[in-house]
């Protein structure tokens, strides 16, 4: 894959390299917290990550960031895990920053030994007003002046579990007047009675994400933390950590943009959301931005790769376009996706000439231009089934498809004349009656006379029946929390469409999820892989045409 033109993170590690920064070694980390499922925006963090590490010879490690008890959970770490490895990217053992929990709990020692770190025993009411506001400095707890021995033994017995939570934390001692409210007194750690999914009961005190984030970097050995602009304030802490203790290393934290794109939501807390008040199917409903979601749909990790390297890194918020996500999907399916016949909704044809059990095998090719993709065999027969929007009763001039006396051809098969309609009692048009021209197998008639419409069908003797799913986007509006209205206000009430008794070339048996075929004319479509037996088919991508008529 082509990577873009070079980005400014990519020029500090160029110069660091060249300046022997690190011994010329690059080490980065994807440190997701395991508290929710992967979302596109997490793609742009793990390929940046792992893209600097492998072009920079180095290394990336995959850090589970789970120092908050309560929130982690094991399916996650799992989802996490095979997510990334499905992207591509090879992360070897995983790293848990609770497996640093002894470490970080002597830091925090160390800390209080040198001065720099507090037992304070006001309560989280207090100490959010003294904490001060961005225009007004905080104020010193009344416990900041604490003996570093009463620290010692305060921080043990937290330890030990002889205090409530909430009744004290474990403070840096930095400066309460500082701009950077980061920088009032943070804390570093908490009690905690929580089980926690790896450590069990081992523990009732917990360090904070600050603390744990910058010295799991250093431990490992990061060279280069790369983080979203989010994070930017909380550099100088980063910092202060690293240079008060005596870590191996100090790596270099740098900020960039996060992924935003219109027509969706990317954070984990909304996502949360739509999944609880089940305004979708779950985390892994193919209408949303998770990648275990947009898997299900059918997007490759190819087109999601290419998506990242197209957006590039900057330090500038912006909002990309989904249409350049779903273009980036379409032409790597359109390269890769076999071809198949599927009709969605479907109107009988009979042809009145045909032999009545002759069933003939014609040859159809699964790329129309890549000859390596091959062929297969398809059938054909007096009965077949056309989509309902291929026929008109009383068709304009330009309707290139089947009308009362008018010729088409069928892809890879004849050309038919529609002869006579059949109509239930409301009048619906529920089969054809048509001819077809035995001359013209494969499509061309031997006297040159010009049919300009090719449509699409399945043989109906031993076509397969499924239920297809076409999707739309999640949300009407561009920005769904425009004017601050609430996203659940914007959601489309039209995004899932269920067909029922669609009509699939018999192949489609076979089909198994890891395969998105492109259904001619239509779009691309995979079998779900939560819905196996019953065969059942996701769209991707939905033809421009069907998304038109539908909004
Ligand atoms: P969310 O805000 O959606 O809950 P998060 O930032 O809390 O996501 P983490 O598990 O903490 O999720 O994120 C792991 C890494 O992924 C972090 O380094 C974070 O900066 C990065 N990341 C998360 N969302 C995005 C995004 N939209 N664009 C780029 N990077 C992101
Ligand atoms: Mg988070
Ligand atoms: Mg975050």
């Amino acid at each position: 894959e082509e990577i873009k033109k070079t980005h400014f993170i990519e020029s500090i590690i160029k110069e660091d390299i060249k300046n022997n920064k690190n011994n010329g070694q690059v080490l980065t980390r994807f440190p997701p917290e395991p508290n929710g499922y992967l979302h596109i925006g997490h793609a742009k963090s793990i390929c940046l990550n792992f893209n600097m590490a492998s072009q920079f010879n180095g290394k990336c490690n995959l850090r589970f960031d789970d120092s908050n008890p309560t929130k982690e959970k094991q399916v996650y770490i799992d989802s996490i895990k095979s997510t990334v490895s499905w992207l591509g990217f090879e992360f070897g053992t995983p790293l848990f920053a609770s497996d640093y929990f002894d470490r970080l709990h002597d830091f925090a020692v160390q800390l209080i030994k040198k001065g720099k770190a507090y037992v304070c025993s006001l309560k989280a009411d207090e100490i959010r007003e003294y904490r001060g506001t961005l225009t007004e400095p905080g104020k010193n707890s009344p416990y900041r002046d604490r003996s570093i021995e009463e620290n010692l033994r305060l921080f043990a017995r937290m330890k030990n579990g002889e205090f409530d939570e909430g009744e004290h934390t474990l403070r840096a001692k930095i400066d309460m007047a500082s701009p950077n409210i980061n920088l009032r007194d943070p804390i570093i750690y908490r009690v905690k009675k929580a089980s926690h999914p790896r450590t069990g009961d081992q523990w009732c005190i917990y360090p904070m994400y600050d603390f744990t984030h910058c010295l799991s970097d250093a431990m490992e050995g990061i060279t280069h933390s790369l983080c979203s602009l989010e994070f930017e304030d909380h550099r100088p802490l980063y910092d202060w950590i690293l240079d008060e203790l005596e870590t191996p290393c100090h790596p270099r934290q740098i900020e960039f943009a996060r992924m935003n794109i219109n027509f969706t939501i990317l954070s984990k807390r909304k996502l949360q959301r739509l999944v609880e008040e089940n305004h979708v199917q779950g985390w892994d409903d193919p209408r949303l931005p998770t990648l275990e979601g947009m898997k299900r749909r059918g997007y490759t990790p190819e087109s999601i790769r290419k998506f990242c390297n197209i957006i590039g890194i900057s330090k500038k918020d912006s909002r990309i376009d989904m249409g350049l996500l779903e273009s980036c999907l379409r032409d790597d399916l359109n390269e890769k996706a076999p071809r198949v016949m599927g009709v969605l909704r479907p109107l009988k044809v009979t042809i009145e000439n045909y032999p009545d059990d002759l069933t003939e095998e014609l040859v159809a090719k699964n790329h129309p231009q890549k000859e390596e993709m091959g062929t297969r065999t398809i059938t054909f027969s007096k009965t077949i089934y056309v989509e309902q929007d291929d026929f008109m009763e009383n068709p304009p001039k330009k309707f290139f498809r089947l009308g009362p006396g008018r010729e088409v051809r069928l892809r890879y098969a004849y050309l038919v004349t529609c002869k006579d309609i059949v109509k239930d009692e409301a009048g619906n048009v529920i089969e054809l009656i048509c001819t077809y021209d035995p001359q013209t197998k494969g499509g061309n008639a031997p006297d040159g006379r010009k049919v300009k419409g090719t449509i699409h069908w399945v043989n109906a003797n031993d076509c397969i029946e499924a239920k297809v799913r076409l999707y739309d986007r999640l949300f009407k509006d561009e920005n769904p929390e425009q004017d601050k209205q609430d996203f659940i206000e914007n959601l489309n009430p039209h995004s899932l469409e269920e067909l029922e008794s669609c009509k699939l070339e018999k192949i489609l048996a076979l089909a198994t999820p890891e395969t998105v075929y492109q259904f001619e004319r239509l779009g691309y479509f995979c079998p779900d892989s939560k819905s196996m037996d019953s065969k059942d088919m996701d769209a991707k991508d939905p033809d421009s045409e069907n998304q038109n008529n539908k909004n």
